[in-house]
């Protein structure tokens, strides 16, 4: 019989919209926790998570050229570019166009862009935020341009070598912490750092148009993507925040969604990992406990299951708390929770 935690993961994974393992275990013999069903009146339905907000739709940008791509110029010379998916821009300046990542699913477009924003401007630089090829795998269509200055993080060459990407450019100039250049009299200051990808990140900063760009952090208006963005660094992730709010910025390009990010988005972003975290910390002390009371259930006769069964109550009351303090806030918090919570479970057991 159940037992009254056994009530509560229940409860938690009803607020999740997921099947709870004693339904689930009669139908299938095995615990499918996590599965969201494409059928209207399934008790796992899609149809039990929350609508976006009508904050985040508001900000959401508009396809506004007919080669399907939004373009717009965020300060002077700088322009933002999205598929309402990908993140990009460009810099136009007396001397060249500087171009910062290219993603695949808009490489060619964003080469018309630049043509339609700044006619007859030679581009002249291509500046690589890191070596993910779906921020970067559409580099290819600039590989013609005569004299392209390609711009890498040392670690991002070294590991292009070992692992190459398709569509990704091989920088033809590299740095090992930090480079600063200026295009035209326009000052660019790159600084590596790690918080998203297993080689390095680098931060791209334009002081005199207040923008920053970091690759695969924030989502403005959304709660983080799964598993904070699958980051290869938790604590280096956590970390990011504070790094990116002591630069001077109004402007923040993250990579993802249509939402050009701002500051506030980053000190939400900032408190929402936080509250995970610190949320699965707070139960940290009891989770021994809980195990031993598991393996009680188990008739101690499943260590793996009665982990696993830990892990999940931990997971499923921390995504509770987490959805009920956030859902006004940020949009698909009911949607990602338990993976931000699952990530530092995982990461709490690790460290
Ligand atoms: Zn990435």
């Amino acid at each position: 019989m159940p037992n009254s935690t056994t009530y509560s993961v229940i409860a938690c994974l009803a607020v999740l919209g997921v099947s709870a393992p004693a339904h689930a275990g009669s139908e299938h013999g095995h615990n499918p926790a996590n599965t969201i069903s494409t059928e209207h009146d399934h008790a796992d339905s899609f149809r039990h998570f929350a609508p976006e907000l009508p904050a985040m739709r508001a900000r959401a940008a508009q396809i506004n050229t007919d080669f399907g791509l939004h373009v717009s110029e965020i300060e002077p010379g700088l322009f933002f570019v999205t598929d309402l998916i990908y993140q990009s821009a460009f810099l136009v300046t007396d001397e060249g166009v500087v171009v910062f990542d290219a993603p695949p699913s808009f490489g060619d477009r964003l080469r018309a862009a630049i043509e339609m924003s700044a006619p007859g401007v030679p581009i002249t630089h291509f500046v690589l935020s890191h070596k993910h090829a779906d921020h970067n795998g559409g580099g290819y269509t600039f590989a013609d341009v005569e004299g392209l200055k390609v711009i890498g993080a040392q670690a991002f060459a070294d590991s292009l070598a070992r692992n190459p990407l398709r569509g990704v450019l091989t920088p033809t100039e590299t740095f090992e912490d930090a480079l600063s250049f200026s295009v035209g009299g326009v000052p660019i200051e790159l600084q590596t750092a790690n918080f998203h990808a297993n080689d390095v990140d680098v931060i791209i900063h334009l002081p005199e148009h207040q923008f920053l760009m970091a690759i695969d952090t924030i989502t403005p208006g959304e709660a983080p993507f799964m598993n904070f963005g699958g980051t290869a660094d938790l604590e280096g992730y956590m970390a990011s925040f504070e790094m990116f709010l002591s630069y001077d910025f109004e402007h923040f390009l993250s990579g993802h969604v249509s939402v050009l990010g701002n500051r506030q988005d980053v000190e939400t972003a900032r408190d929402y990992a936080h509250d995970v975290r610190d949320t699965v910390y707070q139960m940290w002390p009891g989770f021994l406990d809980r195990f031993m009371g598991n393996m009680e259930l188990t008739e101690f006769q499943h260590g793996n299951l009665a982990y696993r069964i830990t892990m999940e109550q931990v997971r499923d009351e921390c995504a509770a708390q987490i959805i009920d303090r956030w859902e006004d806030t940020l949009s698909v918090v009911d949607l990602w929770a338990d993976s931000h919570c699952e990530t530092v479970v995982m990461h709490a057991i690790m460290h």
